[in-house]
């Protein structure tokens, strides 16, 4: 048989999740293979990633008690022990002690930040760029770390799978020689571990980076992997309102920022007794509401020294012509998937040999709205625990899939106009309300863009191709799960009215 690229543990993707798995299965003694479609680190969510991580500051019942809260009673207490339990001794073996990421300190100790819906200063940070402070020094480490290799620019196509197990990936590369590929090379592994992020490019506005097109989500299922809470898709409340968004981050609402509609009323406090500081799906329906009402909502961050306290946040409104100083118009937009592929404590899906961890899995931690800034916390947590399950496997060489040699182009506009179809489908009908009419409105569309994609895929093998299919797979999953769920809940809005009509 030919000889293919093997690995003991197979690595897709390379945010913090992807990155405290490879550490993890490394640590364990384990050849480790990360693929990542990124070819740079600020392709991933985790290098945009602002207010910080939350970690446990003693008493870790505090932080269960508010995850809990904001999940709006739907998150699974167990998983929530394993994240509160880990939360210290991950932070600091691998970022403090590994990676020595710069956390900005007060006093002699750091300088724990407080966001929304948190009880407590317990996040801590880099200024408002805690992501890239992370994820660049994890990435270089695992650069010089024996038995770690990382393939850049190439994609996960489809999982492997024989016989109920999963044996690895078809990637659009080779990842020793760096060549693409037109028939797909087939990498092997004892365990698959899948890292890939969010669903941000599902949406016509989100605060994801591109490429955020669900594909761990969409190949899991495929091989036949169980999805949960999928319909739990969060938006943030205050990303700046353009076509192209960027975050502002609770931790600006957190020193102090009020929201205002266009009569420059405050409104949050009459939607909610923790007024600013409500959980996200609270905020996030209030701004659209007030928006709708009155035409705009701003952000005021007159009460903070916001350039003194948010430097980079005040430099990105600057070099975006934004002029902070008379209020930020801000509106609700995609940020986080709170399901995905179903995962247990060491982040072990259904299939055998499969694992999911960081946005891509549903770890039961998030419920029906995530606490803010537990996203890179969960990341680190699960990445470590699965990479150190994924090993002491060889890697299952077994009869690869039939490798056609295929187009590796599509068509000029194919995808654009197929992506522009699927993400109107999903603001409008999969967005923060979803009514009966409209979910069953987008599951139609969303299975008849498939059918089209799915003819494309057998005669090639386009990387946005796959990643189409995948957001198509991934939509309907969304859309399916939230034509299910009848009851409201956290950042799943069941109603037939506008989100516009009363409180
Ligand atoms: C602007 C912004 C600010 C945020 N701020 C915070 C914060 O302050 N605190 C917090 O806790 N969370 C925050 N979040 C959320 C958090 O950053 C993400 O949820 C988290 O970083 C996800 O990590 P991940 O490793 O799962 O995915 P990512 O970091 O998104 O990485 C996914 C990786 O998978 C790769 N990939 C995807 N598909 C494939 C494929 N088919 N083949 C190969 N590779 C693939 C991508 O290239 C990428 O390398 C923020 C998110 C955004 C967008």
């Amino acid at each position: 048989m030919t000889e293919y690229p093997t690995a003991d543990v197979l690595v897709v993707g390379s945010g913090i999740a992807g990155c405290a798995a490879a550490l993890a299965a490394a640590r364990d003694g384990a050849d480790v293979l990360v693929a990542t479609k990124a070819e740079r680190p600020e392709q991933t969510s985790s290098d945009w990633a602002q207010g910080g991580i939350a970690t446990t500051r003693g008493d870790p019942e505090s932080l269960k008690a508010d995850i809990l809260d904001a999940s709006d009673g739907e998150a699974d207490p167990e998983a929530v022990d394993v994240l509160v339990e880990d939360a210290a001794d991950a932070v600091e073996d691998v970022l403090v002690d590994t990676l020595d990421v710069p956390f900005d300190e007060a006093g002699d100790g750091f300088d724990f930040a407080r966001e929304a819906a948190h009880s407590e200063e317990r996040i801590l940070h880099v200024d408002a760029s805690t992501g890239q402070h992370v994820l660049r020094p994890f990435l270089s480490f695992l650069d010089e770390r024996d038995g770690v290799r990382i393939a850049e620019d190439t994609a996960a196509l489809d999982l492997i799978t024989d016989e109920g197990r999963v044996c690895g990936a078809l990637l659009d590369r080779d990842p020793e020689t760096g060549e693409s590929s037109t028939t797909g090379v087939p990498a092997f592994a004892g365990s698959t571990v899948l890292a890939t992020g969010g669903i941000g490019s599902l949406y016509r506005r989100s605060t994801n980076p591109a490429g955020a097109t669900g594909d761990g989500v969409a190949m899991a299922a495929l091989a036949g992997a169980d999805v949960e809470d999928a319909e739990y898709v969060q938006f943030h409340p205050t990303a700046y309102d353009d076509a192209d968004p960027f975050l502002l981050s609770e931790a600006v609402r957190g020193e102090g920022a009020l929201l205002r509609n266009a009569d420059g009323e405050r409104f949050m406090p009459d939607y909610h007794e923790a007024a600013e500081l409500a959980p996200r799906d609270v905020v996030a329906r209030a701004v659209a509401r007030e928006r709708a009402a009155t035409g705009e909502v701003t952000l005021d961050v007159s009460p903070l020294d916001f350039a003194g306290d948010f430097p980079d946040l005040a430099a990105t409104c600057e070099s975006r012509g934004v002029d902070w100083e008379s209020g930020i118009p801000v509106a609700p937009c995609e940020h986080f998937l709170c399901g995905g592929v179903d995962v247990d404590s060491e982040g072990r899906a259904s299939l055998d040999r499969l694992f999911a961890v960081g946005e891509c899995a549903r770890t039961g931690v998030h419920g029906a709205n995530r606490l803010a800034s537990t996203s890179l916390l969960e990341g680190l947590v699960w990445g470590l625990r699965a990479g150190e399950a994924a090993t002491g496997r060889d890697p299952a060489v077994v009869e690869p899939p039939e490798l056609l040699d295929r187009d590796p182009d599509l068509p000029a506009g194919f995808a654009e106009e197929k992506f522009h179809r699927l993400r109107r489908v999903m603001d409008e009908y999969v967005g923060l309300r979803r009514s009966e009419s409209d979910l069953k409105r987008a599951q139609s569309v969303l299975r008849r863009l498939k059918g089209e994609v799915d003819a494309y895929v057998r005669t090639r093998t386009a990387r946005d191709l796959y990643e189409l299919r995948n957001a198509a797979v991934t939509g309907l999953l969304v859309a399916r799960a939230a034509g299910e769920n009848e009851q409201s809940a956290g950042c799943h809005y069941r109603a037939e009215e506008p989100v516009d009509a009363g409180h």
